[in-house]
């Protein structure tokens, strides 16, 4: 047997003492033991936040994004000896594929949201300004910078690759170094991809550690700026979580828990609809994918009580031609659960359910089971299960009892209003689904369901050949739910990593906000010179420089020639009646007039260092343009995100936010915008 080290402080160690076991999921073999006992765990977090903690803060968003997508990269490179080991857990190879080249394209997907969101700097400002006072030297704004503290998250066993680094990606996105504390049934292959993470040395040390075994004392020195997150059962959860540390120390505790995840067949499909069969599918495909050790699989399958025997004829056909053994034999569909004493959960769990209002239709028990290329003694095979409750009104049981593995339960309803009363008894799921291909059903079950949930999929014909499905949480979308599921967020987007972020409002006078954020905020200083804005290269230009541009004054024939050039003959610029009874009460300027004819104003014409204008935002119309008004720009250098150079042909660049503020002869702001422009730089990245 093989002792399975953990990785603190820069060294792979093993602990003294009484070891846990870790099994083939196939054949029962022990492969490995784990032990921490006397490891410097304790240490382990100063050593995370010193180390690790600093060389992280340093880094910009951007860097960080990169360091991301090199990992990814190098991970996906060495993929075969992570599928090798992942193998040993029960997996099929599709099991094997959303776990690992899933979390991997998590890293890719966070690396994304770097590059095209978050700024070359270390820290984010959020939102933009807030003004607070009639003259305008007086404003706010929301800021986010790194805690310095480390992130330990406690993951369950069903995800070790993916349940790692769904958590890693926004916490080094977030500049915060990870202990990460794997299940023990399955930390041999988290113990694998951290190997070769620490090994690539792409990211800093102290950046990752691993604890394979308890956690010993770590909870009572966690301090203030360290965040905790939780994968796993309700029961360990609530004890972690209702650890008096965290209270005292206000730690924050993201949990993913329990969660009995629905699925609502509308009451408006029948059995020959395409609805039907896709119901069908998806309950089939979430019941037996990772053999139903999924924290999104479906658990309850809520049917109109007209086709319920339709249904249940339909799964019972399906899942019989589930074949379950070893996933290396040709055509075996379904793999093993994680070990012998999940199996046994999984069990006491369907008697529990049995008990308490269920009825078996198929599974359920292990005598007797064809299993390919296994031995149902050894292996930790179990039966795709399918329950029926009659009256899941009164049974609490089925809205509560997990159990987890490929064991789901069959009810019905008779009004939509009851199918979302039995979906909500879950009292919080991460996941829910309806099929359905009348809008309206949707609209009802969506409309008054989702507040216990933390996704939901509207599956119809229309949506089927793209869908990602019911059980699949992606890297921009919430993955957590209220309630039993946890009540935690992990994952959706950017708000994953403000998780590891602190919030703070500063106030100040626009030009301190504007040096403390490096975001230019109105009102603040800015820098006039004599040459144009549009002549300097990236590098050169600094924020704040500014550019007050020439005047023009409107006239008749401009309205006319811009509503025949654009087709645009709307009545407030074209009709003299129409205008004359409109809010203006004559013709105004067409407010794509005025943003064309501000363009006019403050570019500079000639070939230069600004390669291309790409989008413009958060345009307001504030004042109407009149025919004889007068017209002016101040265009000013907002913000600045540098741009990673993809490949050594392409031209270096950075995009470049621009204030435009266009006013008229007295002084009055007609039009507020953004415009985001690409700007070469001077030097590339492939020096
Ligand atoms: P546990 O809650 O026992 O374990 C989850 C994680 O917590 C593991 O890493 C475990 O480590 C760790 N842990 C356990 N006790 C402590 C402790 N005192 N201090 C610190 N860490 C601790 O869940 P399991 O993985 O054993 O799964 C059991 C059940 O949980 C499943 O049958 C299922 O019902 C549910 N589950 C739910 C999931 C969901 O997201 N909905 C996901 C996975 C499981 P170790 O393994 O070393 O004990």
């Amino acid at each position: 047997m093989q002792q399975l080290t953990s990785y603190i402080m820069g060294q792979w160690l093993f602990g003294q003492g009484e070891s846990r076991k870790i099994y083939h999921a196939l054949t029962g073999e022990a492969l490995y033991e784990v032990s921490t006992e006397g490891l410097p765990l304790v240490d382990s977090l100063a050593y995370g936040r010193k180390h690790g903690g600093d060389a992280l803060a340093a880094m910009t968003f951007q860097q960080r994004g990169q360091m991301l997508k090199a990992v990814a990269k190098y991970l996906l490179e060495r993929k075969d000896y992570l599928y090798e080991i992942s193998a040993q857990t029960g997996a099929t190879k599709v099991d094997s594929w959303v776990d690992i080249e899933g979390g991997i394209a998590t890293l890719f997907a966070f690396s994304g949201l770097a590059n095209r969101e978050l700024p070359d700097d270390t820290i984010w400002p959020e939102d933009e300004m807030i003004p607070l006072s009639k003259q305008g030297q007086f404003i706010a704004r929301h800021i986010l910078t790194s805690r310095r503290g480390v992130a330990l998250h406690i993951n369950a066993f069903n995800f070790p690759c993916w349940g790692m680094l769904e958590k890693l990606a926004p916490t080094w996105l977030a500049g915060v170094p990870a202990i990460i504390k794997p299940a023990t049934a399955s930390a041999q292959l988290t113990q694998a991809m951290v190997s070769l993470i620490v090994e690539s040395g792409l990211v800093p040390e102290g950046a990752i550690q691993l604890i394979c075994g308890g956690v010993g004392e770590i909870f009572e020195h966690l301090d203030f700026e360290d965040v905790v997150t939780f994968t796993g059962s309700a029961a360990t959860g609530q004890k972690l979580k209702s650890h008096p540390r965290l209270r005292e120390k206000s730690i924050p505790f993201t949990m993913e828990a329990d969660s009995l995840n629905c699925a609502i067949l509308g009451v408006d499909v029948q059995p020959e609809q395409p609805e039907f069969s896709l119901f069908i599918k998806e309950i089939v495909r979430e019941m037996t994918s990772k053999s139903g050790q999924k924290c999104t699989a479906i658990r309850r399958i809520i049917v109109p009580g007209s086709q319920l025997e339709a249904v249940k004829q339909a799964l019972l056909h399906r899942l019989s031609g589930i074949t379950v053994g070893d996933p290396a034999v040709e055509g075996v569909r379904m793999g093993a659960l994680i070990n012998q004493e999940q199996r046994d959960d999984v069990q006491e769990k369907v008697l529990f359910l049995q008990q308490n209002g269920c009825e078996i239709l198929c599974g359920g028990t292990t005598q007797g089971v064809n299993i390919i290329g296994g031995d149902i003694h050894t292996g930790a095979f179990y039966p795709p299960t399918l329950l029926y409750c009659a009256d899941p009104y009164t049974h609490r049981a089925v809205h509560e009892t997990e159990a987890f593995g490929p064991v789901a339960t069959l009810m019905s309803y008779q009004t939509t209003e009851q199918a979302v009363e039995l979906a909500i008894m879950g009292e919080g799921s991460l996941a829910g689904t309806v099929v359905t291909a009348e809008a309206s059903v949707a609209q009802e079950v969506i409309r008054h369901s989702a507040r216990a949930h933390g996704r939901m999929l509207i599956l119809n014909e229309a949506a089927a050949t793209e869908s990602t499905g019911h059980g699949s949480p992606l890297p921009l979308l919430v993955h957590g739910g209220p309630g039993r599921a946890g009540g935690g967020e992990e994952l959706g987007g950017l708000r994953a990593v403000k998780h590891y972020m602190q919030r703070t409002a500063i106030q100040g006078s626009p030009s301190m906000l504007t040096a403390v954020t490096k975001q230019w905020s109105r009102g603040a200083e800015v820098y006039a010179d004599p040459v144009h804005p549009f002549r300097k290269y990236f590098e050169d230009l600094v924020i704040g420089d500014t550019l007050l541009t020439a005047r023009r004054t409107v006239s008749e024939a401009d309205l006319v020639n811009f509503a025949c050039l654009s087709g645009d003959h709307f009545y407030a610029h074209m009709d003299k009646i129409g205008a004359a009874q409109s809010l203006f009460g004559e013709r105004v300027a067409h407010g794509y007039f005025v943003v064309s004819a501000a363009a006019g104003l403050f570019v500079d014409a000639a070939v230069g260092p600004v390669i291309a204008n790409y989008g413009m935002e958060n345009l307001r119309f504030i004042e109407p343009v009149k025919i004889g008004d007068t017209i002016q720009v101040r265009l000013t250098c907002k913000k600045k995100i540098k741009k990673a150079q993809k490949t050594q042909e392409d031209k270096p660049n950075g995009v470049v936010e621009w204030d435009v503020q266009v006013f008229n002869q007295h002084g009055v702001v007609v039009a507020l915008y953004s415009i985001l422009t690409l700007v070469e730089r001077r030097e590339g990245d492939f020096v």
